[in-house]
Order: structure tokens, then sequence, then C-alpha cells
């Protein structure tokens, strides 16, 4: 039996004996080998090449992906406000407030002020610095970066 494994360092995938205890990387890390840290089984030593290959495809493309999560957000379309707005329920200022914020939370990652003044505008609420210095003030919100914001989501 044949596996292959992961370097926690440098993310190579690499090829193993499933009995062995630990591998060496070529980036010099010691890699554990155990059955559950396997990315992929393979019966006999020929099929090892290629189940490396799928592995390496799998774990580049996982990394680009989260890779685009901490990239700045893109310019957005109007739709993404409209639909934030459209999903805020009924209630007064603070649960409107709360629930465009979460709402633009989940779905662009981060928001800027923009982004959230258009929400509360469409809602029919303005002001939106003193609607974020409130979140801020209960500790609702958090500012991964300057001028990108987040809700807390528990
Ligand atoms: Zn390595």
């Amino acid at each position: 039996m044949y596996g292959v494994v992961v370097c926690p360092r440098c993310r190579r995938a690499k090829g193993v004996r499933a009995t062995q205890r630990t591998t060496a990387c070529s980036c010099g890390a010691t890699i554990p080998v155990r059955r559950s840290s396997l990315r992929a089984r393979v019966e006999r030593v020929t099929e090892l090449p290629a189940a490396v290959r799928t592995v390496a495809t799998a774990v580049a493309g996982g990394e680009r992906e989260y890779g685009a999560l901490l990239k700045p957000p893109r310019r957005r379309s109007a739709q993404v406000h409209v639909r934030v707005a459209a999903a805020v329920g009924s209630g007064d200022r603070r649960t409107k407030v709360l629930a465009a914020a979460r709402g633009l939370t989940a779905e662009v990652i981060v928001f800027t002020r923009e982004d959230f003044a258009r929400v509360l505008s469409l809602l029919g609420l303005g002001d939106a610095d003193a609607a974020l210095e409130s979140l801020r003030r209960e500790n609702l919100l958090v500012e991964p970066r300057p001028g990108y914001f987040r809700v807390i989501t528990a």
C-alpha cells in the first residue's frame, strides 16, 4: 500500500509507502506519515505518480480559492446591495443595521463604508458612520483592514 502526503511546510505532494512512519521532504521538513494524513491511497507503486499529480493539483486548486478570499474585494454590482437590503426584515433601526451588516458580511466577507451606506439608504436609513460606530461600540464589528469591515458571527 502506497499513499500521498502533503508537506505542511511547502505544500508539496509526495508519494510514500503507507507503512513508513515519516518521510523527508525536499524542503527539509519531516512529514509524519499517518493513515489519516494520506491524501490518496493506491495499491501499486506504479500508480503512485498519477496519485501524486492528482493531489498536487487539488492542493494548488484549494490554495487558489483560499487566496481569492484574502484578496481585496472587487467592485461589486449593485445587485449585492439590493439583495442584502431585501433580506433585512422588519424591526427597529438597530435590528436593521445589524441585519444589513450581517448580510453584507455573508455576501462579500468584508465590506466598505460605501457598501454599508448603500444598503442603509435602500432601507431608508441614513448615517452609515453612526451605524458603524454603534456596531463597533457593541463589539459586533471588526475592521480587519483599514476601511474594510465585517461583523462578528457567533
Ligand atoms: Zn516541504
